[in-house]
């Protein structure tokens, strides 16, 4: 174990973020008490995007502990405040779109997936 800088502050937001989805898996949809597929829905969005903020978390309290190098915790922040545009190799525009897939317990660098550019659709040509 490593890390210590914010006293492992990421493990309870991650704990939170699977306890939460556990929950969820355990509802049943024809309960009349379950909760509506619209909260259910918003629930399961918010899962991901906390997995994500412990994995920026994470990095940050491992680069400030001095067990990753300047820099590293980059990809995994910005994959928190959103997506990352880059430039398309066909058309020239900005519009290829790059996400990380999800976090979780030993995957705290998820894989970035890049969408077709939204510019040119990935046929290379600008309309
Ligand atoms: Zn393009």
């Amino acid at each position: 174990m490593s890390g210590g800088s914010y006293n492992y502050a990421y493990g309870r937001v991650n704990d939170f973020a699977f306890e939460l989805e556990r929950n969820l898996e355990g509802q049943r949809l024809e309960d009349p008490d379950a909760m509506s597929p619209e909260a259910r829905d918003a629930r399961l969005r918010l899962v991901a995007h906390l997995k994500l903020v412990a994995s920026a978390m994470h990095a940050i309290e491992w680069v400030d502990s001095c067990d990753y190098g300047p820099d590293d915790e980059i990809p995994a922040i910005r994959a928190v405040l959103g997506r990352e545009a880059r430039g398309c190799g066909g058309c020239g525009g900005r519009g290829v779109v790059e996400t990380r897939g999800p976090a979780g317990p030993g995957n705290w660098e998820p894989p970035w997936v890049e969408s077709p550019c939204e510019t040119c659709s990935g046929s290379g040509v600008a309309p």
